[in-house]
């Protein structure tokens, strides 16, 4: 944990009802996060890896009260970020910004490049007329986008510049923290290095603090000193990216780092290939939750039946594997 965080989540609960069934007679409860603790502290990078469909993406959204915990306390700043009536709520939204996957999805085909950054600097009041203007312009010439960008529309525009636009937009309320939910993985590889350095160079500039969620591991170094990695609804190994990337202790950190290409080519990793897909989280099994895919060659009985807790391994290096040692 962080000396002074920006955002704090404690014990952060999520879970959704939704009908089942030929005429959705049934009700299934989805567990999609499961007592989450994590901070974020001002200008920094946490990253947030896991396979799709972990909770990664519910967890950012609930953070920002975009959907309702089921329990559990975020503080952004130290207020209670779920006690906070509609008109506090708008305040704070001002504060905490999320950019998407999918550019393409977020932006209002409709709207001009420069309407939709324009849109919340008028919500929010904070310029209007040609102040608002000269606003936007500087805002999408600092992500990178050509004189002229504020007219046009985003099919005018690469996945790239999209993206750059929508990185506008949330800027455009000066916002001090930002979900980065999976930014470049809707991109090609060949601009996601050109988005990722924007996205440092504005928290250089700027004093941002981002949570930045991904499901590459390679990714996430790049950009996070300190990862979060997430596995059905649940943090099971937490820490500076250095400690996790060189001595993964979990065995699902491990299997999944085994994925990541080594850049010296002299350096030869054994693939670990998880079995099968991450269980239901609508009926997540008992013990840990990555028993039934975990090849660790100790795996007891203790795996099945006791869920097992974080455990400080090393100076701010936590995992939750009855088994992980030093
Ligand atoms: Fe594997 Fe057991 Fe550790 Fe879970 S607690 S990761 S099943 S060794």
């Amino acid at each position: 944990m962080t000396a002074t965080p920006l955002v704090e989540v404690r014990d952060l609960v999520t879970h959704f009802t939704h009908r089942v069934g030929l005429f959705g007679t049934r009700r299934e409860v989805v567990q999609a996060v499961n007592g989450v603790s994590l901070d974020v502290a001002a200008r920094e990078t946490l990253g947030l890896v896991g396979e799709s469909g972990c909770g990664k993406t519910t967890l950012g959204r609930t953070i920002l009260r975009l959907v309702a915990r089921t329990s559990g306390e975020v503080r952004f700043d130290g207020q209670d970020v779920f006690a906070l009536d509609l008109a506090a709520l708008r305040r704070m939204r001002r504060r905490m910004q999320i950019i998407f996957q999918d550019p393409d999805g977020s932006l209002n085909p409709r709207l001009s490049i420069g309407r939709a950054v324009r849109e919340g600097i008028e919500v929010h009041r904070l310029a209007r007329g040609a102040e608002a203007d000269g606003r936007v312009e500087a805002l999408l010439a600092e992500v990178g986008l050509p004189a002229g960008s504020a007219a046009r529309y985003p099919h005018e525009f690469s996945g790239g510049q999209r993206q750059r636009a929508c990185i506008a937009r949330a800027l455009a309320v000066e916002p001090e923290f930002i979900v980065c939910d999976e930014p470049v993985s809707a991109l090609d590889v060949s601009v996601q290095a050109q988005v990722l350095n924007l996205l440092l160079d504005l928290q250089a500039r700027r004093g941002l603090s981002y949570l930045f969620i991904s499901h590459d591991l390679a990714v996430v170094r790049h950009v996070a000193p300190r990862v979060a990695v997430m596995y059905l609804g649940r943090i099971v190994e937490h820490g500076p990216s250095d400690g996790i990337y060189q001595r993964p202790l979990h065995p699902y950190t491990q299997a999944l780092l085994t994925a990541v290409p080594v850049p010296d080519p002299k350096t030869k990793r054994a693939r670990v290939v998880l079995a099968g897909d991450p269980p239901s989280p609508v009926n997540p099994p008992g013990g840990c939750p990555f028993h039934p895919r975990c090849q660790h060659p100790g795996k007891n009985e203790s795996c099945r039946t006791v869920r097992p807790e974080l455990r400080e391994l090393a100076p701010g290096h936590q995992v939750a594997c009855h088994l992980a040692d030093r």
